[in-house]
């Protein structure tokens, strides 16, 4: 892993901008990486034009999934639901700024495999949600 990344991810985990609960919320989804034993939970706020305006994350595990739930719940404020519906893996790993290996894929995409469960209103997370 370059170090400059690993810095990026090590600041997101140990000191997270983003990290806590909303109450109330519009949308609140959470799942875990059993493999890791990470968990993630994502509140949102969206207003009447569907554009979220807050976003916390909340749970515990590796520094990637942490990381990784940091980074994405910050990007997300200010776009529109349509838009978070799009999000794949690849947006992931441009925040992430490093190549994974699969294990480590898992726990970098729990984060995303949440938001958009909550987003699509779904029972249960798929991994198809983050192809
Ligand atoms: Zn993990």
């Amino acid at each position: 892993m370059d170090d400059l990344y690993r810095e990026v991810i090590i600041d997101h985990y140990k000191n997270p901008s983003h990290r806590g609960t909303l109450d109330p919320h519009d949308i609140s989804f959470a799942d875990n990486n059993p493999l890791c034993g990470d968990h993630i939970q994502i509140d949102l706020r969206v207003d009447k034009n569907e554009i979220v305006t807050e976003a916390t994350f909340d749970g515990h595990g590796c520094a990637i999934s942490q990381a990784s739930a940091d980074l994405l719940v910050e990007s997300i404020i200010g776009k529109s639901l349509e838009e978070v519906r799009k999000l794949n893996k690849q947006y992931i790993l441009e925040l992430l700024g490093i190549d994974l290996g699969p294990v480590r894929l898992k726990c970098a995409l729990l984060s995303l495999k949440v938001l958009k469960a909550g987003v699509y209103g779904l029972g249960e997370a798929s991994d198809d949600l983050v192809e």
